[in-house]
């Protein structure tokens, strides 16, 4: 396939390195002037969608995002599939796949997870947002920059899957990191507060998979000095983005609420450039 990139950072440069990798003819663009190896650079947004098969987004939010499809949707080729894997909010989703429609062309947002290791080793999840025809048409690019691809319904979906899925983990990082830190006033070990947490009724992926505590559990960032994995700053991203996904949809989540006031003060306070986990030192800190 012909296949146009647009944002190759952190995540966009491997996802495009692997559709090279598969064989197919790829090009690029990203306003910071990024080239990646096999990937032909060209000058503009619209260069990069003009005469492809599909043409993929992988850009900062919804504001950006809206921006570069008024400049590409209408270079896009009739019946060609562009797919937006950019966490963004529900309405920019729904507006940029209502453009491409209007111009004739298949619209799917899919964002990921799985970070930039899973970007790398071309196993992220793509959670999709669009119709049946869409979905198939973007699909043998998921296999290839990932290892499952949900179809979660029409336009929006996706990111609103991502959402969801976000808010869950930010509230049970900062359940889990609670516990720990009240287990540790409460003389209880880390390792017998894991061994129980993990086999009982409190487990979750933040205590079995992630566990924000060192030395305990599988090895995690918490392992790592909290190098992000996942940064806090991208959580309070999500979590600010269910929040105004739930005002608009007048849905009542105090937790997520609670969780996006968290981490807006683990940020601003000690938690840039860290991961998400590292609620824990911050909240197990002397004067909390
Ligand atoms: P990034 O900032 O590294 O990359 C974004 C790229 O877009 C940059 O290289 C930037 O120069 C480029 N860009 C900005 N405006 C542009 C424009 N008008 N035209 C062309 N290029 C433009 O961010 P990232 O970490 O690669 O994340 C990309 C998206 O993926 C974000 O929406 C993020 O929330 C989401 N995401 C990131 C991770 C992660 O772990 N990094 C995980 C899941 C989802």
């Amino acid at each position: 396939m012909k296949i146009g990139f647009i944002g190759l950072g952190n995540m966009g440069a491997p996802m495009a390195a692997n559709l090279v990798a598969a064989g197919h003819e790829v090009a690029g663009f990203d306003v910071a002037g990024v080239t990646v190896e096999g990937v032909e650079t060209v000058n503009s947004a619209a260069d990069a969608a003009r005469g492809r098969d599909a043409v993929i987004t992988m850009l900062p939010n919804g504001e950006i995002l809206r921006a570069v499809y008024g400049e590409i949707v209408e270079a896009g080729q009739t019946g060609a599939v562009f797919v937006d894997c950019s966490t963004v909010d529900v309405e920019s989703a729904r507006e940029v796949a209502e453009m491409a429609q209007r111009a004739g062309l298949l619209a799917v947002d899919a964002p990921v997870s799985g970070g930039i290791g899973g970007a790398a080793a071309g196993t992220l999840t793509f959670m999709a947002g669009g119709s049946d025809e869409a979905f198939a048409a973007a699909k043998p690019l998921f296999v290839i920059m990932g290892q499952k691809a949900v179809h979660c319904g029409g336009s929006g979906n996706g990111q609103a899957a991502k959402i969801c899925n976000n808010m869950i983990l930010g509230i049970t990082m900062i359940g889990t990191c609670e516990a720990f830190a009240l287990a540790d006033k409460l003389g209880l070990d880390r390792q017998a507060m894991f061994d129980v947490v993990s086999t009982s009724s409190g487990q979750s992926w933040s205590m079995n998979t992630y566990c924000p505590a060192p030395g305990v559990g599988p090895q995690s960032p918490a392992d790592n000095a909290y190098k992000p994995g996942f940064a806090a700053s991208l959580m309070l991203k999500d979590l600010r983005l269910s929040q105004q996904a739930a005002e608009t949809a007048e849905a009542i989540t105090p937790m997520g609420a609670r969780a996006t006031e968290i981490y807006e003060r683990f940020v601003d306070q000690d938690g840039e450039g860290l991961d998400f986990s590292a609620v824990l030192p911050w909240l197990a800190k002397p004067a909390g």
